[in-house]
């Protein structure tokens, strides 16, 4: 098994971060895979308030198509493994994922510090409003049917943190970032902060880092250990050797 595991603690806290890789052998396609570009335009200008503020309609357009491309898929080897591990080592274990997919959740992982948010929910555009984020599975196929906030009136946005503002859960994130013993990043290109730099962080502190994925992520001299594969092949046997220390 991997030497890195050698200087473990027995018993390690283990803080997990996942990206968009660990979702692709489910057929859901990372934003890299599809070239960045979606109907011609940059994914990173979609993805903004700036876009929403501009063209409501062309952001929920998008997203109501990534809503559908997620609504059916399954559950990898990959996330199925990390829900077992929360499962065996209960609150040693943290997951944290940029993924905006519920996949980690219907693998049985309890629970996920969405970063980047949830793609199956919905919040009021104003920032002021006091509604809280709420459940929606809608697709809006037409400009008049755009959803408005039921307190404010306002229009809705989808529940995600867009390119320019700031990632959910940071100080949960960062406090068990503080107390691991393990980081391991799993199918992420390393290169979106604040993400990148939590590996940084850990490894500062002294504890084990380790990376699963296909190709080196852009902070690949930030880890310990590069484990190379796909997230489904690579990460159980990894999480099993976890579970014994
Ligand atoms: P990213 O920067 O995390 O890049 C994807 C990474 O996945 C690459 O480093 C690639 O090497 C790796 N990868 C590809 N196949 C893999 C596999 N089988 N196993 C493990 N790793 C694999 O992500 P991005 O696509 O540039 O997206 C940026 C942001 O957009 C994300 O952080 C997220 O918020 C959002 N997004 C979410 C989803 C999702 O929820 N599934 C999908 C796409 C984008
Ligand atoms: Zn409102």
């Amino acid at each position: 098994m991997d030497p890195a595991l050698d200087s473990l603690p027995s018993q390690p806290r283990v803080f997990v971060l996942t990206g968009a890789g660990i979702s692709a052998e489910s057929g859901i396609p990372t934003f890299r895979g599809v070239d960045g570009l979606w109907r011609g335009h940059a994914i990173e200008s979609v993805a903004t308030p700036e876009a929403f503020a501009r063209d409501p309609f062309l952001v929920w357009s998008f997203y109501s198509e990534r809503r559908e491309g997620a609504r059916d898929k399954e559950p990898n080897a990959a996330h199925l493994a990390l829900a077992r591990l929360e499962e065996r080592i209960q609150d040693r274990f943290f997951l944290c994922t940029q993924n905006v997919d519920p996949l980690h959740e219907r693998a049985g992982s309890r629970r996920v510090a969405h970063m980047h948010g949830r793609l199956f929910e919905t919040r009021c555009s104003d920032p002021e409003c006091a509604r809280p984020p709420y459940p929606d599975e809608g697709t809006y196929t037409r400009r008049e049917d755009l959803p408005r906030c039921t307190v404010c009136g306002a229009l809705a946005r989808p529940h995600i943190c867009w390119f320019g503002e700031m990632p959910f859960e940071l100080e949960t994130i960062f406090a068990a970032l503080e107390a691991c013993d393990l980081c391991l990043v799993v199918g992420t290109s390393g290169v979106v902060q604040p993400a990148a730099g939590f590996v940084l962080a850990a490894a500062a502190r002294g504890a084990v880092t380790i990376y699963v994925g296909p190709e080196d992520p852009g902070n690949a001299e930030a880890f310990a250990s590069i484990v190379r594969g796909p997230a489904a092949v690579a990460l159980p046997p990894l999480l099993e050797a976890i579970a014994q220390r």
